[in-house]
């Protein structure tokens, strides 16, 4: 591994950025499926079919709309607008899908985009009840808290929100999206594990204050001390927003390595590929995109336009140039 100064910020983002995909697509065969299940047959690597009776290395609706949302960054500076316009051609055309269709959906983004289809400002399309925090949002939003990590955290805080509430509109989505935000500037940075989460629980609790906008309940454990000491048994993996940033952060302080890390995460079972992507996202931005396995980024669906739009993205949000030795043919 190289250390920590050594890793440029391009190699940050573009490991970021693979690390989401590769988290998402080691997860999909064995979405919905118990801990218990998993890890009688733990996954090691790229496998096919299964769950979804997708070929290895296909990804979901969790990567096809970070790859939209990438894009739409890279089209535009950063327009709500047209990150749900992309968002409904995925949904109704199959666009930025792996192999051309969409076979996963979670109804509160299914929702959200009907309702953008049919004209409502897509800032206000986002759920916003209680029962609408899925990690819906968390799993896309990768693309636009690397984007704007060099920003003022006003602008952060707002571009990442407004992302979210495309499709996830309660404060809670909102607020898990701004803490990963903060945890990925930390990183990217340059930060340690430890200090990383210490620095995006003290930005968090700068920008919502004590109240923690009315959301202590929900955000107490990830923010409270004795979280690194939980041990799996503690963790969840569900589809609930909550359980997802904790899934991620606690697999990113635990884990050894990149790969082992992203296991990990996929390994807890239930909703693998999306905790496998939030953790991905986190563990690739940590250990730099050389530590993203050469054979796992191969076999992705799409990897060659993937990595064309990853290295433009990267350039951008880093203003170092991200050549083509990034870019898989
Ligand atoms: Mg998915």
């Amino acid at each position: 591994m190289k250390s920590a100064n050594a890793i440029t910020k391009a190699e940050r983002i573009l490991g970021g950025l693979w690390g989401a995909l590769c988290g998402d697509a080691l997860g999909v065969p064995v979405e919905f499926r118990g801990r218990t299940s998993v890890q009688a047959d733990p996954v090691t690597g790229m496998r096919g079919y299964g769950t979804h009776g997708q070929p290895a290395g296909t990804w979901s609706d969790d990567s096809s709309l970070l790859l939209c949302t990438a894009e739409s960054l890279v089209a535009e500076e950063f327009s709500v607008e047209d990150l749900g316009e992309r968002f409904v051609r995925w949904q109704r055309e199959g666009y930025w899908t792996p192999h051309g269709t969409v076979f996963d959906i979670g109804m509160a983004t299914s929702r959200a985009l009907r309702r953008v289809a049919g004209g409502t400002p897509a800032v206000e399309a986002g759920g916003m009840g209680e029962y609408d925090n899925g990690n819906g949002s968390l799993m896309r939003v990768l693309p636009v808290c690397l984007r704007f990590a060099g920003a003022r955290t006003e602008r952060l805080v707002q571009s990442v929100g407004d992302a979210s509430r495309v499709t996830h509109g309660h404060r809670r989505s909102v607020m898990a999206c701004v803490f990963y935000a903060f945890l990925v500037r930390a990183l990217l940075d340059g930060a340690g594990r430890e200090e990383a989460v210490d620095a995006a629980r003290r930005d968090f609790g700068i920008e919502y204050g004590e109240s923690c906008g009315g959301q202590g309940e929900a955000f107490g454990r990830l923010l409270g001390g004795g979280f690194a000491g939980l041990v799996e048994s503690e963790i969840r993996s569900s589809g609930y927003v909550i359980d997802t940033l904790e899934a991620a952060v606690w697999c990113l302080l635990k884990g050894e390595g990149f790969a082992e890390t992203v296991l990990r995460a996929v390994n807890l079972g239930e909703d693998t590929d999306t905790t496998g992507c939030v953790a991905g996202g986190l563990a690739g931005v940590f250990y730099g995109l050389g530590a993203v396995p050469g054979e796992w980024r191969e076999v992705l669906a799409r990897a060659g336009e993937a990595g064309v739009l990853f290295a433009r993205l990267a350039a951008e949000c880093s203003g170092e140039p991200a050549g083509a030795e990034f870019i898989l043919e």
